[in-house]
């Protein structure tokens, strides 16, 4: 079972954390213990599915506790494998460390392929797997907390709390026990889209920097680039949502039946319509098919937004990627040797474990509003908006002018739950942004961005574990 392949995922996050240690001064003990998986827990459940009993196979990896609880999504897919999710929890405890989000990492999958199951047996599955997490204290608003991934959203989460809380009654904080929530089910105002709206705020907050952007011979800002996106999926749907409202042009959509391009510019929304409706995203009107849906990574563009699933641009196909920027919005989607020809091209890849890392940051703020069982804004919007008024109402009277009517929504407009976690988030990917260009400037031999923000995470859980005492 255990063949070559069972580890290349977790295999190639180890030769980029490796790639990285060599810039940083820590002890080989705390690195070492900083690349291990703490907690691998693997099981095997039956499920009546119909007539018949299906044996379910799961996986719930705790990659670092130098913080708890424990955070990441779980994912349902044939694809899930215990290298797969190994490598999925480092990636998670990576970006939180960057984005101080202040939680270990920690990835579940359950080797399914949902598609196939009925809404009914799904729920049933989910249900066992949270009942599996709690009997082995894998589960909790302290010790570890899952969210969506790749194959599962609010639905399942839902069913998530609705097992916990009804297997642990009278736990207080127990709505922190997974977040991605329903709103209705305690979830945050603004989750679903996190993850796509912080591959927008990162990426755009790349292309301010002038340095960079000359490097690369491109002008600064969104407005005018075009952007390929692989995946319409929740992240890839709402990456391209953000550019096309940014000023972007998103000239092509990548979908595994196929791919469409059109130069003028896609409606992501439209073609989610078209795809629903038809069942594929090809012969989308006024777009051009291209059937070998792989091919859309290599069109000429300025951003290329790999939003599926790892492992899709390899040593084999980087040498035919034309964008001058590729920013991972799925996790893992470059291979160690996809990232060494980019890196001799120039071409600049802005890595998945803090530009994806939106997801998580927002999952921070639903959890801390579920310990605080207090909605965002609640306590301060009213306030803001009287204050606003009263402020609004003296420069009117002291300069004898009016403020015009759009203009005084805005002025006087107190924050709602949505609009605290928006400037959340982008405070957050600015401030990770950054820091990692920084850390890339001060240590010019880094030999990429990845590396750099490598680099950022490694140093922020190595003083982690050395203010814990456990190292010296
Ligand atoms: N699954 C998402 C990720 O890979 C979100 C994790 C979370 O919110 O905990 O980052």
């Amino acid at each position: 079972m255990a063949g070559k392949h069972e580890y290349s995922f977790f295999g190639a996050v180890e030769k980029s954390f490796e790639n990285a240690a060599r810039f940083t001064n820590w002890d080989p003990g705390i690195l070492e213990q900083i690349k291990q998986c703490n907690s691998v827990y693997r099981m095997h459940f039956p499920v009546k599915i119909g007539d018949k009993v299906e044996v379910i196979k799961a996986y719930r990896v705790q990659h670092s506790h130098h913080k708890t609880p424990c955070k990441g999504g779980i994912r349902f897919s044939t694809a899930v494998n215990l290298d797969e999710v190994m490598a999925l929890a480092a990636l998670m405890t990576f970006k939180c460390a960057i984005v101080n989000v202040p939680f270990g990492g920690a990835k579940g999958g359950i080797s399914i392929d949902p598609k196939k199951y009925s809404v009914y047996d799904l729920e049933k599955i989910t249900r066992r797997y949270t009942a599996e997490l709690i009997k082995k204290n894998f589960i909790g608003p302290g010790t570890d907390v899952p969210a969506p991934d790749y194959g599962t959203g609010e639905r399942e989460m839902a069913w998530i709390l609705d097992t916990y809380t009804s297997m642990r009654p009278g736990e207080i904080d127990a709505a922190g026990c997974v977040t991605g929530k329903p709103v209705t089910q305690g979830g945050v105002r603004g989750r679903r889209e996190a993850t796509g709206l912080g591959v927008f705020y990162g990426l755009r907050e790349v292309c301010r920097m002038e340095d960079v952007m000359g490097k690369l011979g491109l002008q600064t800002g969104i407005e005018g680039k075009t952007v390929v996106v692989q995946g319409l999926g929740n992240v890839g749907y709402h990456a391209a949502k953000y550019f096309r409202e940014g000023g972007a042009k998103v000239i092509a959509l990548a979908e595994y039946e196929g791919a469409i391009m059109n130069a003028n510019g896609l409606n992501e929304d439209e073609v989610f319509q078209h795809r629903k409706k038809t069942g594929s995203i090809l012969n989308f009107p006024g777009a051009t098919n291209i059937t070998n849906s792989s091919e859309a990574l290599e069109l000429e563009c300025d951003i290329l937004i790999p939003a599926a699933l790892e492992n899709v641009i390899n040593g084999e196909n980087a040498p035919r990627v034309k964008a001058k920027i590729v920013g991972e919005a799925a996790n893992g989607p470059l291979t160690p040797e996809a990232d060494e020809v980019f890196a001799k091209k120039g071409v600049l890849v802005v890595p998945d474990m803090y530009l994806n890392a939106g997801g998580v940051t927002v999952s921070y703020f639903e959890w801390l509003k579920n310990l605080s069982h207090v909605r965002y804004g609640r306590m301060e919007k009213r306030f803001t908006e009287n204050l606003n008024t009263h402020i609004l109402g003296q420069i009117e009277t002291l300069t004898g002018k009016q403020v015009a009517n759009n203009e005084r929504e805005l002025i006087m407009h107190g924050p709602d739950e949505v609009d605290l976690v928006y400037s959340g988030l982008e405070e957050t990917m600015i401030t990770a942004t950054r820091e990692i260009m920084d850390q890339w400037k001060k240590t010019p031999e880094i030999p990429d961005m990845r590396s750099a923000a490598y680099v950022v995470a490694i140093n922020k859980v190595a003083t982690s574990y050395v203010e814990l005492g456990i190292f010296p």
